[in-house]
C-alpha cells in the first residue's frame, strides 16, 4: 500500500494526449527516484520469484523494468520489438490497433521450448499488444506463466483478453 501511494504521487497524469480521450500516464518520474525504483523493481520480482524461467520485455517501457526483474531473478531477458529492428531469423506476429495494424518480433531461438515465461509491460491498456506477445511466445513452444504491469487500466477489459492464456495477471497499480 505504502508503495502504492508513492507511485500514484510520482506517475503523472496527461488528458487528451497524445490524442484526444486519451488520458496519458507518463512513469517517467519513477526514473528520478532510484529508491522507489528499486521498489518497484522488488515488488515486481517477489511476484515472479521461482515461477518463470525468463522474462519477455515489450519495447520499449517494458524493458525500463523488465531488464532489472530478469537481473534479479537471474534469468534470461528476451527483447520483444517493434517491427522491422531485428536481424532474420525472426518470430513475428501481427496484431490490430484502433487504426491499422502493428507487428512485434523476438530473434529466433531465444525463448526456448518449453520455458515458463514472464511477460511484463509498463502499462495493460486495451491489452491487445500483449496478447500478441502472448501468441508470440507459445509460438515457439513456451508457455506464458505470468503477466506484470505498473499499471493496468480496468475499464479498457485488458485482463479479459489474457485469460485465455490461463497465466497470472499483476499490476501493482489499477484504475
Ligand atoms: P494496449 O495494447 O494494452 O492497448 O496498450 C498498451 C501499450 O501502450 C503498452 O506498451 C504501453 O506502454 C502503451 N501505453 C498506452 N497507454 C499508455 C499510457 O497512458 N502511459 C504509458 N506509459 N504507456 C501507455
Amino acid at each position: 500500500q505504502e508503495l502504492i501511494n508513492k507511485l500514484e504521487e510520482t506517475i503523472e497524469n496527461f488528458p487528451d494526449f497524445p490524442i484526444p480521450g486519451i488520458q496519458f500516464k507518463d512513469i517517467s518520474p519513477i526514473f528520478l527516484n532510484p529508491k522507489l525504483y528499486e521498489e518497484v523493481i522488488a515488488d515486481l520480482t517477489a511476484f515472479s520469484k521461482g515461477k518463470v524461467d525468463a522474462v519477455c520485455g515489450i519495447e520499449s517501457r517494458g524493458y525500463l523494468f523488465g531488464i532489472a526483474i530478469a537481473v534479479a531473478l537471474e534469468v534470461p531477458f528476451i527483447l520483444i520489438r517493434k517491427k522491422g529492428k531485428l536481424p532474420p531469423p525472426i518470430i513475428s506476429e501481427k496484431y490490430d490497433l484502433e487504426y491499422g495494424s502493428a507487428e512485434i518480433e523476438t530473434r529466433e531461438g531465444h525463448i526456448k521450448k518449453g520455458q515458463r515465461i514472464l511477460i511484463h509491460d509498463d502499462l495493460l491498456a486495451t491489452g491487445g499488444t500483449t496478447e500478441a506477445a502472448a501468441k508470440l511466445v507459445e509460438k515457439q513452444g513456451a508457455t506464458v506463466s505470468q503477466f506484470s504491469f505498473l499499471i493496468g487500466l480496468k475499464d479498457l477489459k485488458g485482463e479479459e483478453k489474457l485469460k485465455k492464456f490461463g497465466a497470472d495477471v499483476y499490476s501493482i497499480l489499477e484504475y
